[in-house]
């Protein structure tokens, strides 16, 4: 068997697993060419190009768009009726146009476009990819809306579905609280101040009680002409105010402000708990991990997997043939605990640690046997052959109570076991004499 490596890590990395469709409507053909060309590029979405109204409308039949891309006036439609089928169809649409004037904005804030680009400068293009990802990007974010007028929930929501959002809606304080607590992927709270039960004030320092704003950004909204207003919100732990009714251009410009904020922070966040080599999580993330768990009742088993004669896999093949094969086998971790509350990470070198959740000392031991025979039978391509290397693992169940460091140091003593019987072989408290019997082989080419 051969294990796929690029694959296997790429579901924890991507924040939308479906490819993104784009509509370009666009009657000129050198510009089309070059918006295609790069959009493929540059994003990671399929483009389908249209050159008039009627080849759009055969276009919105027969494939599900994320976005479109539209100039305004076609050989077909020389009015901006582009528009108007765009609108119909719910697809959420990015203008471009040469001419701009107060009734194209007005249309375009009636059919509530996303945003619309003024081509006049040789940056035109450059500002279409950049709003065009920031639109993709969008569909990975949840924002709850907090007000208790449906009106005004309404008509927010759909101004954020257009910008690509998931939104959720609250009637009260209460209820957000609750959602939030419920739902750990809301990142965006948008909280009017004025509500029955509990005010956005109120609301803003009940949130940063148990979220900090690396996590979750707040913005306060009111049509109160009190000044004060928002500094009473920013002082309360709100990320950001705007006043009510909205200039659109400034709400979108604030929202987008926020989520810019929230991306670089999960960025920075990725590069501070990841093993730079595996993509795994690295030493001091799963360590913190493993302090946060200790704080609750919990149950579950950890692991600890060095891989045999790993020196000999150097010797032989080179550092960058053991740099791949401790890729490969992180990818085989990944992915089994892919989708799971499990935890893999490298504590350093060829040594690895894995939490496994409410797993218990069996559940666990035989998931540790399946891994390691998962690794032993996997052939890792290097330099045009194939090696295969194998590894010995100690597991331990965690009491409740119990530090975590004595875990560790059990797990430690099982994998110590393991190497001195003869490596290759997963050791537990409960299945030592089973796994007696596991069978020996080491590193071979
Ligand atoms: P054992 O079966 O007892 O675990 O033997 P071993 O050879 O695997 O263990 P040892 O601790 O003697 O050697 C580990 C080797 O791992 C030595 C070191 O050069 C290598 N190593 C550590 N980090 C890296 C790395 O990032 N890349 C590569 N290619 N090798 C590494
Ligand atoms: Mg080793
Ligand atoms: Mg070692």
């Amino acid at each position: 068997m051969t294990v796929g490596r690029e694959n296997l890590l790429v579901t924890e990395w991507t924040d939308q697993p479906q490819q993104n469709a784009i509509l370009l409507v666009e009657d000129s053909v050198a510009l089309s060419t070059l918006l295609k060309g790069r959009l493929e590029s540059e994003t990671d979405a399929r483009v389908t190009r249209c050159a008039s109204l009627a080849e759009a409308r055969i276009a919105i039949a027969d494939t599900a768009f994320t976005l479109a891309l539209t100039g305004l006036n076609l050989p077909d439609g020389p009015d901006g009726e582009i528009i108007d089928l765009l609108a119909e169809a719910g697809i959420p649409t990015i203008v471009f146009t040469a001419t701009f004037d107060k009734s194209t904005r007005a249309r375009c804030a009636e059919k509530k476009i996303v945003d619309y680009i003024v081509k006049d400068s040789g940056r035109t293009v450059d500002t279409v990819i950049h709003t065009v990802r920031r639109i993709l990007a969008n569909g990975a974010f949840k924002i709850l809306i907090v007000d208790d007028a449906r009106a005004a929930r309404s008509g927010l929501k759909d101004i954020l579905k257009h910008q690509n959002f998931q939104v959720v809606e609250a009637w009260s304080g209460r209820q957000a609280l609750e959602i939030l607590a419920a739902d750990e992927t809301i990142e965006l709270v948008i909280t009017d101040y004025h509500m029955a039960d509990m005010d956005g004030y109120e609301l803003t320092k009940r949130i940063r009680a148990t979220h900090d704003s690396e996590r979750i950004r707040i913005i306060g909204v009111s049509s109160s002409t009190d000044r004060l207003l928002s500094a009473s919100f920013l002082k309360a732990g709100a990320s950001d105010f705007i006043y009510r009714p909205f200039v659109q251009e400034e709400l979108k410009c604030r929202i987008d402000n926020n989520i810019e904020t929230l991306i670089q922070l999960k960025h920075l966040r990725r590069l501070a708990e990841r093993d730079y080599l595996t993509g795994l999580a690295n030493r001091r993330h799963f360590f913190a991990r493993m302090r946060d768990l200790e704080r609750q009742p919990f149950n579950g088993s950890i692991a600890l997997l060095d891989i045999d004669h790993f020196k000999h896999v150097n010797d032989t093949y080179g550092h960058d043939a053991g740099d791949g094969v401790l890729k490969e086998i992180s990818a085989v971790m990944a992915r089994r605990c892919n989708q799971s509350k499990h935890i893999a990470a490298r504590l350093g070198g060829e040594e690895f640690a894995l939490y496994l959740h409410h797993l218990d000392a069996f559940q666990a031991h035989s998931f540790c046997e399946q891994l390691r025979r998962e690794i032993e039978e996997a052939e890792i391509p290097v330099g045009g052959r194939s090696l295969s290397v194998t590894v010995s693992i100690g597991v331990v169940e965690m009491e409740d109570g119990e530090p975590f460091g004595n875990h560790l140091n059990a797990a430690d003593q099982l994998l110590y076991l393991a190497k001195t019987s003869g490596r290759n072989r997963v050791f537990s408290n409960l299945t030592i004499p089973e796994a007696m019997q596991a069978p020996k082989s080491s590193a071979s080419g």
